[in-house]
């Protein structure tokens, strides 16, 4: 059986800047994240990344620049031994009825037609409360890190586990699950 895990990007793999990450000087991986997905892709995951980047429609953030970050991105990866599966982007404000800003569903529907994997019971590692919202919707099972805006969203879903970073929750999928 093909098993898949959906990410969130920023604050889950990459630090949370205000504004968005718009540029390259402002992309910092968050310690370990890596690593984890290499983790998940050696367990037989495909691995999956969806990102709200209202940057890109309110002109702060372009086309080129936002492919250069996922460029770097999936090159650091691969020196860890990892890869991504899909990463997917709204690039809608976060009033747009487009359908794709989570926690609105379509970028998890375009992953699982993509994929051809089920989006139920799959795990979605986030850290705000979209990524919650959207696993609540598309019935993933959410997990709660504390990186990006975890500890805010932690006050909203207490009711949620919170752990520390990626690499936690992915031992807590892989260890005990
Ligand atoms: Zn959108």
């Amino acid at each position: 059986m093909t098993r898949l895990a959906l990410l969130g990007r920023d604050g889950v793999i990459l630090k949370v800047q205000t504004g968005g990450i718009c540029s390259l000087d402002e992309m910092q991986i968050i310690p370990g994240s890596l690593e984890a997905i290499a983790r998940l892709n050696h367990a037989g995951y495909r691995v999956a990344v969806t990102s709200n980047q209202p940057a890109l429609e309110e002109g702060r953030l372009d086309i080129d620049t936002l492919n250069a970050i996922h460029a770097r991105l999936n090159e650091l990866l691969t020196r860890v031994g990892g890869h991504l599966d899909a990463l997917l982007v709204c690039p809608h404000r976060g009033t747009a009825t487009c359908g794709c800003h989570k926690p609105d569903s379509g970028l998890f529907e375009e992953i699982a037609h993509r994929l051809e994997i089920p989006l139920k019971g799959v795990p979605l590692f986030g850290d705000d409360t979209a990524d919650v919202e959207a696993a609540r919707r598309i019935g993933a099972q959410p997990f709660l890190v504390a990186t990006g805006n975890g500890r805010q969203t932690h006050q909203i879903h207490s009711d949620l586990p919170l752990f520390d970073d990626l690499p936690h929750a992915v031992s807590e999928l892989l260890d005990h699950r």
